[in-house]
């Protein structure tokens, strides 16, 4: 058996010019994932006849099962790719009353009288499925290309925008995707790790899997390294899995927790620990990723951005005399921010952060990159020292999980 062959051409000016990010291309292939499918090959184009012809040409010639395309399926004059694949393939387009119902129904709905050229979406190729459309109005079509010649792939015409293609693809591509069969399978399991280097997690993790049914492949950012485990077998792959989160231990997060600040947050509900946070260098991003998590306001009492060293001294009370001593970016300071906010906010963890992010303000003794991060829990404190590469933007996002990471050492 062979792998189901699937390409995603996504179609659009706007997707090659910078304005907009490809989400289709990875929301389709993370559905996929879970299906144990994967994406074959795929191409961005922009809306013009002859790319929408010579990119989907050239995926049948490289033999192809499925050609799934997204965009260029409104009503306007750069919506090109039904009429395009239609004249490819050489299908008519017959006017669908039922796709003219609709589009009347959505019209009349929202008591606007129907543009003509909007009728144009009701053209459906002969022989095409329709993909209801349950939130916008362009159909989605599925063409048996097969139909017409027995080594056409399956032509799937999709919407582009994403709040329309998500829920058409989960609803209706995915149920028909899991109709075709003799085809192997290949399912991927993820384990989120937080605290360790990308090589070392390598070094503990390979040696489980070496000559065996089993690919591993290992993503680092800034939030976590992923490690990605796959195998054509499910239960295989999930016992392999199980034994891959033992050999890392603490360094793997739990099932469903895919960063550390998540952990901190998931610790402090089942703990019924309260938490707080004093930033300067990050600004509020701590805080910021704490409240993204729905149920937060269960923990999170609240923070201090105290960016100025006035401000370090009225609201969290670090001495002048520590700030002209030692600096605002210093082991002393950082001990005292999280040791006062603590007392501050009255909770029993506390995260401070003091640094320097660059691109300025860096010194030979202090340079850019050089945080300190105070983590305290009840009283156990630990202050540590970070240098950390890169721009003024990764800086801080590292010290965001730096900080929930320096933290969880507290749990152990
Ligand atoms: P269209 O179906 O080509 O009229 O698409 C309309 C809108 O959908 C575009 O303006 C984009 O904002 C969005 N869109 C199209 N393709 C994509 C894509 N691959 N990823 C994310 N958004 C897209
Ligand atoms: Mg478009």
């Amino acid at each position: 058996m062979s792998q189901l062959k699937i390409a995603v051409i996504c179609i659009g000016d706007e997707l090659l010019k910078g304005f907009t990010v490809n989400t289709n291309l990875t929301d389709i292939g993370s559905e996929l994932l879970q299906l144990g499918l994967i994406i074959n090959n795929a191409s961005v184009i922009p809306d013009t006849t002859e790319m929408i012809q010579n990119s989907t040409t050239n995926m049948v010639d490289s033999g192809m099962d499925v050609i799934i395309l997204t965009g260029g399926l409104g009503p306007t004059v750069d919506d090109l790719t039904k009429e395009t694949i239609a004249e490819l393939f050489k299908l008519k387009l017959i006017m669908s009353e039922k796709v003219v119902a609709t589009l009347k129904l959505y019209w009349n709905n929202r008591n606007r009288s129907m543009p003509e050229a909007v009728l144009d979406q009701a053209l459906i190729p002969e022989g095409a499925e329709i993909l209801p459309n349950d939130v916008g109005t362009a159909p989605g079509l599925l063409i048996h290309a097969s139909d017409h010649h027995p080594r056409l792939p399956a032509i799937i015409l999709l919407p582009g925008p994403p709040s329309e293609m998500n829920p058409m693809f989960k609803n209706y591509v995915i149920p028909y995707l899991s109709t075709l069969k003799g085809y192997d399978k290949l399912f991927t399991n993820t384990i989120y790790t937080t605290g360790l280097p990308e090589s070392i997690i390598e070094e503990k993790t390979l040696p489980l899997i070496k000559n065996s049914i089993f690919s591993i492949a290992y993503c680092a950012s800034p939030e976590a390294v992923k490690v990605y485990i796959s195998s054509s077998d499910r239960d295989q792959l999930n016992s392999k899995t199980d034994e891959l989160r033992e050999r890392l231990g603490e360094f793997a997060l739990h099932q469903g927790i895919t960063d550390s600040i998540q952990a901190v947050v998931n610790y402090c509900k089942q703990h019924d620990l309260t938490l707080s946070v004093a930033e300067s260098c990050t600004g509020g991003l701590i805080a910021a990723a704490i409240t993204d998590i729905p149920g937060a306001s269960q923990i999170f009492k609240g923070g201090v951005v105290s960016y100025s060293n006035e401000w370090k001294n009225q609201i969290l009370h670090v001495s002048e005399e520590t700030i002209n001593k030692f600096g605002a970016v210093s082991y002393e300071c950082a001990e005292e921010m999280v040791t006062n906010l603590c007392n501050y906010y009255k909770t029993d963890l506390g995260i401070s952060i003091t640094g320097i992010a660059g691109p300025a303000g860096g010194t030979p003794e202090k340079p850019v990159g050089l945080i300190y991060i105070g983590a305290k829990l009840n009283d156990k404190i630990v202050i540590k020292q970070f240098n950390l590469s890169g721009d003024r933007n990764r800086v801080r996002q590292r010290t965001v999980y730096a900080a929930a990471n320096l933290l969880k050492t507290l749990f152990l």
